[in-house]
C-alpha cells in the first residue's frame, strides 16, 4: 500500500475518511485504515491536520524532466485534410508553448501529406515531424502507436495533445499505455503552472458535478485529448514555414493486425452542429415531439439547426448525433436558444462557448438563466410562436 497511516498520530478525526473520494478510508477503533481502493491521489495526505498519513509517493524526489521540451499536437489528417480539432490544439497549444518559452510542433502521420505541413505552420507550428510511408496511408492502431512512440522516444516532448476524435481515441490510450504515461481525456481546459511548469488539465469529474485539475508531475510526455470544438479556432497567418524532421519509417508485420477493410459512408442525413451558427436547443420542457416540432419551426426560420438535451435524446425527440454536452457535442454557435433546458452543469459543458445563449424557460432559478445572455422567464409554448410571429417582419 503506498499510503499509510502513522498511528501514533492519527486521532480518529475522520477527516481523511470524508475527503476520500473512493471510500477508501475506514474509521475502526478510532484508527484510520486504508483498503484496496486507494488509488493514491494524495486528497487524504493533504486534508489530515495531524500528519498521520503518508505516502511513498511523498518521499520520492521528483525525476528531473528539463530534458523534455516543446509542445507537440497530432495532426490528424482526414480526407487528405487537416481535421479542424488539430487546428484549434495548435492555437492552444500556442498559449501553453508560450508561457513555457519552448516551441510549438506537430507531428504528421500518412502517405503523400508533405504538403500538409505548410498548413500546420501557418496555424502556428514551428517544427513539423513528419512520417511518410505506404504503410500509414490508412490509420491503422499499431502502425501509428510504434511511429508515434518512436518519435517520442527520439525527441522527447514535454506536451503531446491529441483531438478526443474517434482516431484520438484509439490512439491516444494505446500510445500512453505503450511509453507508460499517464493520458487525461476529453480537457475543456490546459493551462500552465507558472512555479512547476506543469500541464494543469482541467476535465469535469465524478458524473459531470466537479471540474478536476490533473497533473502529472512525474512523467513526460504529459497527453492529454481534448473535443472538437472546445477550444477556438486560431487565425490561419502566413509567416516563416516550419522545420520539417522526416522520421524513416519501418513497419513490422504484427503492426498490420488490425487493418481497414472497407469503409461505409453512413446511409442517414449527418448533421453537423459543430458548424451551425445558430442552434434552437429542446429539453424535457418540450414535452415530447410536438414541442420539438415547434422547435424545429423556429430553427428554420433562425437559418439553424435543431439540438437538445441528454434527455430530449433519451425520450427519442431528437438523435444523438444532435445531443449536446458532456456525453454529448461541444458546440460554437453565435447563438445558442436553449428552450425548456434546466441547464445542468453537463449540458452547460456543451454549449458554453456559444457566443449569445438565449435561455426560455418558465422557471425563473433555472440554472441555465446563470449562464445566459437574455433570459426570458415563460412558458415555451407561448415564447416560441410569439418569437416566429416577431421573425416574420424581419428580412
Ligand atoms: C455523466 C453524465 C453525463 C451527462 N451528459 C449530458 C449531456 O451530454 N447533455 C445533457 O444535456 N445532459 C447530460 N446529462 C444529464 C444532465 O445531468 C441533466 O439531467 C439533463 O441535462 C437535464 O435535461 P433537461 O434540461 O432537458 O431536463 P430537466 O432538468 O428536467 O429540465 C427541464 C426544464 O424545463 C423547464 N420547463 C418545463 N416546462 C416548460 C415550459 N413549458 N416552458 C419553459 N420551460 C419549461 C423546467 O423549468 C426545467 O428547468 C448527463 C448526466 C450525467 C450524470
Amino acid at each position: 500500500m503506498a499510503v499509510w497511516i502513522i498511528e501514533d498520530k492519527c486521532t480518529g478525526c475522520g477527516l481523511c475518511a470524508k475527503t476520500c473520494p473512493y471510500g477508501a478510508i475506514a474509521i475502526e477503533d478510532k484508527l484510520a485504515h486504508v483498503n484496496e481502493r486507494c488509488t493514491e491521489c494524495g486528497a487524504c495526505l493533504a486534508a489530515c491536520k495531524f500528519e498521520a498519513l503518508a505516502s511513498d509517493l511523498e518521499q520520492e524526489p521528483l525525476p528531473d524532466l528539463s530534458g523534455y521540451r516543446g509542445v507537440w499536437v497530432f495532426a490528424e489528417v482526414q480526407d487528405g485534410a487537416l481535421a479542424q480539432v488539430s487546428l484549434e490544439l495548435l492555437g492552444e497549444g500556442a498559449r501553453l508553448a508560450a508561457d513555457l518559452g519552448q516551441d510549438l510542433c506537430a507531428v504528421l502521420l500518412g502517405h503523400g501529406v508533405a504538403g500538409l505541413a505548410a498548413d500546420l505552420a501557418a496555424f502556428g507550428a514551428t517544427r513539423v515531424f513528419l512520417a511518410d510511408d505506404p504503410g500509414l496511408v490508412e490509420y491503422s492502431t499499431l502502425a501509428y502507436a510504434r511511429v508515434l512512440a518512436e518519435l517520442v522516444r527520439a525527441h522527447a516532448p514535454a506536451v503531446l495533445l491529441m483531438g478526443a476524435t474517434p482516431l484520438g481515441r484509439d490512439l491516444a490510450p494505446r500510445l500512453s499505455r505503450r511509453l507508460d504515461l499517464g493520458l487525461t481525456a476529453d480537457c475543456t481546459g490546459l493551462a500552465i503552472d507558472q512555479e512547476t511548469g506543469n500541464l494543469l488539465q482541467t476535465r469535469p469529474a465524478f458524473g459531470g458535478n466537479v471540474m478536476a485539475t490533473i497533473v502529472t508531475p512525474r512523467v513526460r510526455p504529459q497527453m492529454a485529448t481534448v473535443r472538437p470544438g472546445v477550444m477556438g479556432l486560431p487565425t490561419r497567418r502566413a509567416g516563416t514555414p516550419a522545420v520539417v524532421v522526416r522520421h524513416p519509417v519501418v513497419l513490422e508485420a504484427n503492426d498490420g493486425l488490425v487493418r481497414l477493410l472497407a469503409r461505409q459512408a453512413r446511409t442517414s442525413q449527418a448533421v453537423d452542429l459543430s458548424q451551425a451558427r445558430v442552434i434552437v436547443a429542446g429539453g424535457r420542457g418540450c414535452r415530447g415531439a410536438g414541442g420539438f416540432a415547434l422547435l424545429a419551426e423556429l430553427a428554420q426560420a433562425l437559418g439553424g439547426e435543431l439540438g437538445g438535451t441528454r434527455v430530449a435524446m433519451e425520450e427519442g425527440w431528437i438523435s444523438p448525433e444532435r445531443q449536446i454536452g458532456q456525453t454529448g457535442l461541444t458546440v460554437r454557435p453565435e447563438l445558442y436558444l436553449a428552450c425548456g433546458i434546466s441547464g445542468a452543469i453537463q449540458h452547460r459543458a456543451g454549449c458554453l462557448g456559444a457566443r449569445y445563449i438565449v435561455a426560455v424557460n418558465r422557471d425563473r432559478r433555472a440554472p441555465i438563466f446563470q449562464v445566459a445572455d437574455y433570459a426570458i422567464a415563460g412558458d415555451l409554448f407561448k415564447v416560441v410562436p410569439a418569437l416566429m410571429e416577431a421573425l416574420k417582419g424581419v428580412d
